[in-house]
């Protein structure tokens, strides 16, 4: 159970404002778009100014001691309770080890290879495997918190998914339990076998729809829209807050100075790359980080509609046209119309206005790219996933363009465990990609497991000289010297 004794009193008065109107509306119930206007809502706390009395100092002193505490609801994305939804009581935090995941610098020689300081932020290693976790610790612990004061005995939650937003809602849900029960809208046959695992296995009612991500979108939106349900994907404004989380560890890994620093995320639905812009806001406007760090956005030529908007260099000219999907390894980002776009644009201005127009930059990748970007980290040691290997696609591109100096250091967001994509892994070494993905496997990069000995060796010898016959086929294998 929550110790509460070094739970933080401040509350926040939490609103949601619409991006496309301006309107405010009360957190009291769920909302997902504007009543009004349909626009897309964003979530703010109207008492944020208070927290410029605490000294930026100050601020920073509390999250590192923070680091360390014992209390159970702080130990994940409520780490920064302030900045993110202070208006969730401890017992109602839900915490399943997510957030604070490690930021592991390429290994030398990837460095080299790449020509760059840089490290990943393996966000794979949150408990279902990828960075969405941080987003439903938050939008779970409020949904938490409406269900007590309602006292609802029913929450059906429902998403759409490219595989890891389904993964992580399930397992949420199957640990919360009680009222709140999981269904998973996925388009059929494009997300992964463990992807797919992964809510079957938490109990979650797992519906497939023909398709693509976007179909499944439309088909979540008409529910959300017309019926009592429960949305998670990142449209819900409160995984936007949790997933800020990202941010904030980051600066607090740099000991709170991320001016040099490049921040790479790929571009799916633009929740994260949101998330991410939000929360290095936060703390430059508490004057806990001094100035903001650069982010890239980083998009598949097979799903590139953010970048195609920003490739136009003068905003007047800039006009939003969502894309037809061809078929991606980077499939969690193969989303031809974002939701967040608005979002991004949002955050984007905000970050121009201070940082200039190289604070935000959107950059395009092959998928031959993102596939061997996978093989190269992993290769020397990394767990990336193919976004992760997107990012590191994307940061090649910023360096043949001239994007990014020496001078700076590279985080990629290895949004999701290299396992979850094996799959893809597999169709490079086997050469069976189909033609649509447009990728050529180079050999020298394939790799197979090897027979030793066959298993009829196994009948013909005898227990002790068939392990022998093993050994000795390594030996040879191998070419082995003799100690
Ligand atoms: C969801 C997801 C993305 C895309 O993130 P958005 O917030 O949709 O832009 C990228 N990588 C992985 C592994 C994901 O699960
Ligand atoms: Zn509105």
């Amino acid at each position: 159970m929550t110790q509460a004794h070094d739970f933080p009193a401040y509350r926040g008065r939490m609103e949601y404002f619409c991006l496309g109107c301006g309107a405010t509306h009360g957190v009291d119930e769920l909302l997902y778009t504007c009543p009004g206007c349909g626009g897309v809502l964003l979530l703010r706390d109207t008492r944020f100014d208070e927290l410029k009395k605490t000294p930026a100092q100050a601020w920073r002193d509390i999250f590192d001691a923070r680091a360390a505490t014992k209390t159970n609801a702080l130990r994940g994305v409520f780490r920064f309770y302030e900045l993110l939804a202070p208006v969730v009581e401890p017992r109602d935090i839900v915490h399943l080890g997510e957030a604070n995941t490690p930021i592991v610098m390429a290994s030398e020689a990837l460095q080299k290879e790449i020509g760059a300081c840089f490290g990943f932020k393996n966000d794979g290693q949150n408990p279902s495997a990828s960075f969405k976790d941080r987003g439903m610790a938050c939008a779970f612990s409020y949904l938490r918190a409406l269900i007590r004061k309602h006292g609802w005995d029913q929450v059906l939650t429902v998403c759409a998914s490219t595989g890891d937003t389904s993964a992580s809602a399930a397992l949420y849900a199957a640990y919360c339990g009680g009222p709140i029960t999981s269904v998973v809208i996925l388009p059929q046959g494009k997300v992964t076998p463990q992807q797919l695992a992964q809510p079957l296995g938490n109990g979650a009612v797992v519906l497939e729809v023909p398709g693509v991500f976007d179909d499944c979108m439309k088909v979540v939106e008409h529910l959300a829209d017309n019926y009592r349900v429960a949305l998670l994907n990142s449209k819900n404004a409160w995984r936007i807050l949790g997933q800020e989380s990202y941010a904030f560890e980051v600066a607090q890994w740099r000991d709170w100075s991320v001016e040099d620093l490049c921040v790479f995320a790929p571009i799916g639905n633009a929740g994260n790359v949101t998330a991410i812009m939000a929360g290095f806001l936060k703390l430059y406007e508490l004057g806990i980080i001094e100035g903001l760090p650069r982010i890239f956005g980083v998009q598949s030529c097979h799903a590139d509609p953010v970048y195609r908007y920003y490739a136009v260099d003068d905003p007047k000219e800039r006009t939003w046209k969502p894309v037809q999907v061809r078929p991606s390894v980077a499939q969690a980002a193969m989303i031809g119309n974002p939701v967040s776009f608005p979002r991004v644009k949002h955050y984007a201005e905000r970050f121009e206005a201070i940082r200039g127009k190289e604070g935000f930059q959107v950059v395009q990748v092959r998928e031959q790219d993102i596939i061997e970007g996978m093989l190269a980290a992993n290769r020397r040691g990394h767990i990336a996933c193919t976004q992760g290997g997107e990012c590191l696609a994307g940061l090649r591109r910023a360096l043949e363009l001239g994007l990014v100096s020496g001078e700076e250091t590279a985080i990629l967001d290895a949004t999701a465990h290299h396992l979850k994509f094996i799959g893809f892994q597999q169709m490079y070494y086997d050469n069976s990609y189909p033609e649509p993905y447009e990728i050529e496997p180079r050999k020298d990069l394939a790799n197979a497991p090897e027979t030793v000995i066959e298993s009829e060796e196994r009948d013909r010898l005898s227990a002790e000289a068939y392990i022998v016959e093993a050994a000795e086929r390594i030996v040879k294998r191998l070419g082995l010297a003799k100690k």
